[in-house]
């Protein structure tokens, strides 16, 4: 069957942007740091702002402080002195009611005596203003003959720069991308573009990109909202034709007979939650279909995420076959083990783990129970990705905190087994909106009740002022036989820093607290971070009562005895990452309290978000805030959540589009899964103009 390519109409928009016209290698530089190095990136850099240079009165009328376009009689030229530079270049102007003065520092004679040769009429435009009682403009933004005035006098876009690009050079380059872009067939349903009353891409790309008001620059304008569909549309057709793919590859039905997993319930002792049955029945009926599963388990920490995972890997060993569970931290790794390892020790099934720790024989032994089917169960970090390890055979894959994981790494364990089934779990629930721009319709259980006996985190917050009042807390705490987490700020791009206050912090501490104060960070090596916090959460001697920290601790480590924990600096932090850490708390018998200390610093949005935290401790409800707090790009950091990058698309103005577009996929995969019609083919060239080529080869052929 040929290999269908990019269709050729697009090509003029997939060349180098050095093609066009006015762009050179040095400018092509510029433009590819700016948007991308293809013709195509230039047509989606849309303007962010207008100029009206429309005004055009008589100098004698003239407002100043406005732009102004005039109509000007070049009278004299005034050059500096050749020994003062400082001295501007002035060109002396006039039209039949007043007269101005151009203004130029350091201006190139030669440029100006060709640009605006004295006696003749040009157009001037730019912000003129008021000095000492006569009118001048420095720097005029375009000097043009009468000729062009259509083009100078008009509303013009202002498009985003990066330095070694002026507007002028830009606006060029762009013009001259739009300029190559074709008329393409439609791929709308018709009835959509008729009730919307959009134009044709075409057009509103043009549209796009010739505002002629500010409210043309709202993304609820009909060009960008049309725009923004379109490339909706094609990434949900896109997640659909891969997905549709992935399901089609023959599962294998795993049904098991429940002999393991009732014994797994049985040890338990404690009453599943009722969300967590519904999982476990939902994963079970995918495991059993003829499909691959590709589920998404989310639920807060604690919500009991790690026994769901357990029933489906049961499932598997129950067919004769083997699960793995990976974490993307190696203390995580562990937990999910310590957790794990003594259930299925309940049903006598063997598990091991493995991380990147494990070296030499006790590896060796550890490979050759996974290979030869020996061992069922295994819990590990990227260290199951490795080459070397082999499975006799793999039925079901989870991956915890999925989104920490690089897509390759999540398919080169999809790859260890033929079909194998894929849960995946995440404690940073995903918001509505986000997950349908991410995944398309993917499979989800959400575990949203607290298991019985939690009781809620009481949260204050406190300007870190108030760290005395902290320190005083702490110590009523110690006094009553509590355990305290101290986390310290978070200060991006350097660990160094991040280290250094914690370390500080510690010191501090341990000249009020002594020796019950205990320090772990990213820094330490593992070892060392393990017998900390055994010491910390396990009561080994001698005991640590207060831990500070940095982030290491986010995800993982339960310590139930832990009562309090102070957070400094806590709107530095993410929403989803503190509500996270205060997860870490409030798993034992007494009450706990969660203590967000702000500095100085924190505007009105960080006083928002840390409110949210206040008042609610249902990590769902935090996500959706958080997104609209945030916008979408930063609430999980665009690449590690494996959303899409959008260019035409604002989530937060666009999201009713969004499952439009989805119901709008759906039908044309039930109608037209390989794209045969004529609006299937209009939709494979959507698909090309917003590079999801890779989809395009799962459209069936027919
Ligand atoms: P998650 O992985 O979602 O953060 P875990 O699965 O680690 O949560 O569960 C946290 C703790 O709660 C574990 O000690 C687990 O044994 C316990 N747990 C799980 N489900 C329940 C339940 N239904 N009732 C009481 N405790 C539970
Ligand atoms: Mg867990």
């Amino acid at each position: 069957m040929p290999q269908r390519a990019r269709p050729e109409i697009l090509f003029p928009l997939f060349a180098p942007a050095t093609a066009l016209k006015g762009v050179g290698p040095r400018i092509g530089t510029h433009i590819e740091r700016l948007v991308g190095p293809q013709i195509v990136d230039l047509i989606w850099h849309l303007p962010g702002g207008i100029v009206d240079r429309r005004y055009s009165p008589n100098l004698v009328d003239l407002e100043a402080a406005r732009v102004t376009t005039l109509e000007l009689t070049v009278t004299k030229h005034h050059a500096p002195p050749v020994a003062n530079r400082r001295i501007p270049y002035r060109i002396d102007c006039r039209d039949d009611t007043g007269e101005i003065t151009l203004v130029y520092f350091h201006g190139r004679a030669d440029y100006l005596t060709s640009a605006l040769p004295e006696g003749e009429k040009r157009l001037v435009s730019g912000t003129a203003e008021l000095y000492d009682g006569k009118l001048q403009m420095t720097h005029p933004d375009i000097v043009a003959k009468l000729s062009e005035r259509d083009n100078v006098m008009r509303v013009q876009p202002v498009y985003a720069l990066t330095e070694g690009l002026s507007q002028n050079v830009l606006g060029k380059a762009i013009t001259g991308a739009l300029e190559r872009a074709p008329v393409l067939a439609e791929w709308l349903d018709p009835a959509l573009v008729a009730q919307r009353e959009w134009s044709s891409w075409h057009d509103a790309l043009t549209a796009a990109h010739m505002p002629r008001e500010l409210s043309d620059l709202d993304p609820a304008s009909p060009a960008r909202m049309r725009l923004a569909y379109d490339e909706l549309l094609a990434s949900q057709l896109a997640i659909m034709l891969v997905r549709s793919h992935v399901r089609k590859q023959a599962g294998r039905p795993i049904t098991g007979n429940g002999r393991l997993r009732s014994r797994v319930l049985d040890a338990l002792p404690f009453e599943m939650t009722g969300s967590q049955k519904t999982a476990i029945v939902d994963i079970e009926e995918d495991m059993g279909s003829e499909h691959r599963m590709l589920r998404l388990l989310q639920g807060d920490v604690g919500s009991g995420k790690t026994v769901v995972a357990l029933m489906a890997m049961l499932t598997a060993v129950e067919a004769g076959r083997q699960a793995a569970l990976m974490a993307p931290t190696e203390i995580l790794a562990r937990q999910h083990y310590a957790t794990i390892a003594p259930l299925a020790k309940a049903a006598g099934v063997p598990c091991v783990l493995l991380t990147g720790r494990d070296k030499g024989k006790a590896r060796a032994a550890i490979l050759e129970g996974l290979a030869a089917g020996d061992t069922p169960l295994v819990v590990g970090t990227h260290a199951l990705f490795q080459g070397d390890i082999e499975f006799d055979d793999l039925a079901v894959a989870v991956v915890d905190e999925q989104h920490r994981f690089g897509v390759h790494q999540r398919l080169l364990l999809a790859e260890k087994g033929a079909a194998v089934d894929v849960l995946l779990m995440t404690a940073t629930p995903i918001p509505r909106t986000l997950m349908l721009a991410a995944y398309g319709d993917l499979d989800e259980s959400q575990l949203r009740e607290k298991p019985a006996g939690r009781k809620p985190v009481k949260t204050t917050t406190a300007s870190v002022d108030r760290l005395e009042d902290a320190v005083a807390g702490v110590q009523r705490q110690l006094d009553t036989g509590g355990k305290v987490f101290w986390v310290c700020p978070l200060v991006e791009e350097s660990e160094t820093i991040d280290v250094a206050a914690a370390t500080a912090r510690h010191t501090a501490l341990r000249e009020r607290f002594g020796d019950r104060v205990g320090l772990v960070h990213g820094k330490m090596p593992g070892k060392e971070k393990d017998a900390v916090m055994a010491r910390f959460a396990d009561g080994v001697e001698p005991v640590i009562d207060v831990l500070v920290a940095t982030t290491v601790i986010e995800v993982g480590v339960d310590v139930p005895e832990a009562t309090v924990m102070v957070i400094e600096h806590a709107e530095r932090f993410g929403l989803a990452q503190l509500h996270q850490l205060r997860g870490r708390i409030g798993r034992g018998e007494r009450d706990a309290t969660c203590l967000l200390l702000y500095g100085h610093e924190i505007g009105q949005t960080g006083r928002e978000r840390l409110r949210v935290l206040r008042d609610t401790d249902d990590g769902f409800e935090i996500a959706e805030q958080d997104l609209r707090l945030r916008g979408a790009g930063d609430v999980l950091g665009t690449r590690q959540s494996g959303l899409p990058e959008f260019r035409m698309v604002d989530l937060e103005a666009h999201g009713e589009l969004l499952a439009m577009a989805r119901d709008d996929a759906r039908l044309i995969m039930d109608r037209d899964p390989g794209l045969e019609s004529a609006r299937g083919d209009a939709l494979r060239t959507l698909l090309y103009l917003f590079e999801r080529d890779a989809a395009v080869r799962y459209a069936r052929s027919g």
